[in-house]
This record gives structure tokens, C-alpha cells and sequence, in this order.
């Protein structure tokens, strides 16, 4: 670690995002940047989620857009970082009414006119691409460019990335507050005192505490997820299943779509993983004597809108935040948009329905 504890920039925050804009900071030669996190690299969201790279069906459609182009990074970031199990096994949301046909129908329209490839699927063309599906299936939507990744894997390889690049971690060490003194940011922590010309808060869930060290407020709420995960079966699950399910590369498929207003509660409850787990052999009947290894939950970090807050902090100089939900899919392209702005003050595709300045009437 840096003797002076003096940094360019610090990141709070080690998960999928904090990483992602440390490892593009510091791949444009950003020098002298520290992260550093209270837990490890997965004790936030980034352990315990779904892991889909997702795009289609994202409301409003420029935000899908926004998605499928950072989709459209992951195979890059592979080649640079190493495997990270991403997959574009293109994604399938089933329906199994005519009403939600309607629905799939225009929301096909909008998609396609905003610049994501997404098609209407028959019941035909669904049990062909996924020869396991239930048979009461009327149609889904799909879109190639939907898919996944491993997270243990992305968090690994960034980190090991982020180092051979030069960037200092601080793990196990809490930011209990932070304030601003003749220009720079005073960073207190467990371990002591680091300063830095600029600060990013990426803290996930815990970013509304991190920003209240500055008088800033940021508008995000917890949202529970639970998961099932069963044994490693034969491949029959294709595609990232939308609302559901995947199969991982190395066997175990994933069941989960809760959505609890439960604060932080990670608990897995018996009622959810019942629900869960009559959906899932809904969608795949075969799914019915799978063995259960485990179930875990996450917290989402949705801010209040639902899209992400991205950029800079107008009323702090030098202060940036990033703090979304799917996190995981809009990872690379957070980590290239927010060097930028950081290094350049600009951005390739703008950011500008993302800020946080859009929660306040004060101006941008
Ligand atoms: C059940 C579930 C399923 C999901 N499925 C998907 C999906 O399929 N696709 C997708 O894209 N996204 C999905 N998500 C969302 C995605 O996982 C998150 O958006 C993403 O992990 C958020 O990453 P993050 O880096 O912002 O937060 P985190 O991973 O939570 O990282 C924030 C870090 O900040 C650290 N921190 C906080 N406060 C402090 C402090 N005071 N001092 C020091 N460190 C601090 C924490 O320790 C933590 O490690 C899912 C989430 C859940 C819960």
C-alpha cells in the first residue's frame, strides 16, 4: 500500500462495478488508484445473484439499448481478463396466455425500433430451441444477445487484472466517513486516513450511507432475491431463461426470481423456495426430482426509478458515483463510461439519463 496513503482516485466499493471501473481506470494507465472494501470481493450483491448478462424486455428502451451495449463488451473483456464463463446463450421469456402474446408483441416493436434485437418465438419455435420446456408454453420473446457469466470468476479475474495493472486493494476495512478538506477527499477508515484527488462511491446497498458522509443523497431501495441451486445435471438447459432460470456451465441450475421489500434480510424462507421451486418445474418438468444443494439470497440495490445513477455528484467537485441494479450485465460498460468521465471529463454514450442530479431540482 501507498506509504503517504495518498491516491489519485479511491473506489469504495470491491464488487462487480467498483472492479469494473478500477480495472478500466487503470488499463488507461490512470495511476495511483486504491479500492477498498469493508468485506471481501463478494460479500456484497456481486456473491449472490443470477449472473445474467440480460438485455431484452429492459423498461425504458433506451435503458435496454444502454444494456445491450455493454453486452456487447463481454466478449472483449474475456480476451483481456481470461475465462470468465461468459456465455451468449441468447435469452428466452416464455408466456402461457395470448394476453401476454399481446404484450411480447409490442414490446418486440419498441425493442427492435430502440436497437435490440428481439423476435416473438411460436410454442414450436420455443420447445425447438429448448426441447425441455413445459409443453403448456404458448410463445417468449428472444434475443441473441442476452446471456451470462460466472461472477466468482469476473470478480477473480478483474482483481487479478487490477493488480497486474497497479491498483492498490484495502479489503476488510471499513469507510466510516469521509469528508473534504482544501480540495481533496478524506477517506477514514478502519485502517486509517487515505486522501484523494477524486472519490467514487460504489458501495452497492450501502452507497446511501457512503454518500450521506457528504451530505448527499442517494435514492436507492433493498429489494430480496432468493435462489435455488441444484446439483450438477446433464445439459438441458440452453438459454438464460428470463424471470427464471439458468444452467451453469459446469451442471447446477439456478431457480430464482423473488422480489421482497424486506430490508437486509438474507435469509432463505421456506414459503419463497416452495414458490420457487413449483415455478421452476412449471417452466421444466424434468426440474421436479433435481437434488437441492443449497438455496442463498441477495439484495438488490434498485435505485428509487429503477435505472441506474451514474456520473458525476454535482454539489461535491470531484466526486462520482455509480450504484445500479444488474450490475453484473452493465458492468463493462460502467467501467469504460466512468473512466472516461473520470480521466476526460466525457463520455463515448452519454450518461446523461443516469445522473443523480435528476432525484433533485438543483441544476446539473
Ligand atoms: C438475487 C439476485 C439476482 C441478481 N441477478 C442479476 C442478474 O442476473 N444480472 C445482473 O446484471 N444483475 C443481477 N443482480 C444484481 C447484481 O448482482 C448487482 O447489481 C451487482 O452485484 C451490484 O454490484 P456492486 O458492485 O454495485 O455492489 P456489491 O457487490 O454489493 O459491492 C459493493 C461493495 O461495497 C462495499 N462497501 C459498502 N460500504 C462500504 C464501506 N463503508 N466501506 C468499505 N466498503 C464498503 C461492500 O462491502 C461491497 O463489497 C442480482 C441481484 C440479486 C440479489
Amino acid at each position: 500500500m501507498n506509504n503517504q496513503h495518498e491516491y489519485e482516485v479511491i473506489i469504495i466499493g470491491a464488487g462487480v462495478v467498483g472492479n469494473g471501473i478500477a480495472y478500466h481506470l487503470s488499463e488507461k494507465k490512470q495511476k495511483n488508484i486504491l479500492v477498498v472494501d469493508k468485506g471481501f470481493p463478494l460479500s456484497g450483491t456481486s456473491g449472490a445473484t443470477q449472473a445474467w448478462v440480460w438485455v431484452h424486455g429492459k423498461k425504458p428502451d433506451a435503458y435496454a439499448y444502454f444494456t445491450k451495449c455493454s453486452a456487447e463488451l463481454y466478449p472483449e473483456l474475456e480476451r483481456k481478463i481470461g475465462d470468465i464463463e461468459y456465455a451468449r446463450t441468447g435469452g428466452i421469456e416464455p408466456f402461457f396466455s395470448v394476453e401476454e402474446m399481446k404484450e411480447a408483441e409490442k414490446m418486440v416493436q419498441s425493442q427492435n425500433k430502440a436497437g435490440v434485437p428481439v423476435e416473438l418465438l411460436n410454442r414450436e419455435e420455443v420447445l425447438k430451441k429448448e426441447p425441455h420446456f413445459s409443453r403448456n408454453v404458448v410463445g417468449a420473446t428472444y434475443s441473441p444477445v442476452d446471456g451470462n457469466v460466472n461472477p466468482f470468476k469476473l470478480l477473480e479475474k478483474y482483481i487479478k487484472a487490477n493488480r497486474d495493472q497497479g491498483v492498490t486493494f484495502s479489503f476488510y476495512n471499513e469507510v466510516t466517513g469521509i469528508d473534504k478538506k482544501a480540495g481533496k477527499f478524506v477517506v477514514n477508515t478502519q485502517k486509517g486516513k487515505f486522501t484523494a484527488e477524486k472519490l467514487v462511491l460504489a458501495g452497492g446497498l450501502w452507497t446511501k450511507k457512503l454518500g450521506a458522509f457528504l451530505d448527499v443523497s442517494v435514492p436507492i431501495k433493498k429489494v430480496r432475491g432468493q435462489i435455488i441451486v441444484t446439483e450438477p445435471l446433464k445439459p438441458f438447459i440452453h438459454h438464460t431463461i428470463g424471470g427464471m432460470m439458468r444452467q451453469m456451465q459446469c451442471g447446477p441450475v439456478l431457480i430464482g426470481y423473488s422480489m421482497e421489500k424486506v430490508g437486509y434480510d438474507r435469509r432463505s424462507t421456506l414459503n419463497m423456495i416452495q414458490e420457487t421451486a413449483k415455478f421452476g418445474i412449471q417452466y421444466y418438468p424434468d426440474l421436479a426430482k433435481a437434488n437441492v444443494v443449497r438455496c442463498f439470497s441477495g439484495i438488490r440495490v434498485v435505485p428509487e426509478d429503477g435505472i441506474p445513477i451514474l456520473g458525476k455528484v454535482p454539489q461535491v467537485d470531484q466526486l462520482y458515483i455509480a450504484v445500479t441494479h444488474s450490475g453484473v450485465t452493465l458492468s463493462p460498460l460502467i467501467g469504460t463510461l466512468m473512466s472516461e468521465l473520470i480521466m476526460k471529463d466525457t463520455t463515448s454514450i452519454s450518461i446523461k439519463d443516469y445522473q443523480i442530479s435528476r432525484f433533485s431540482k438543483q441544476p446539473v
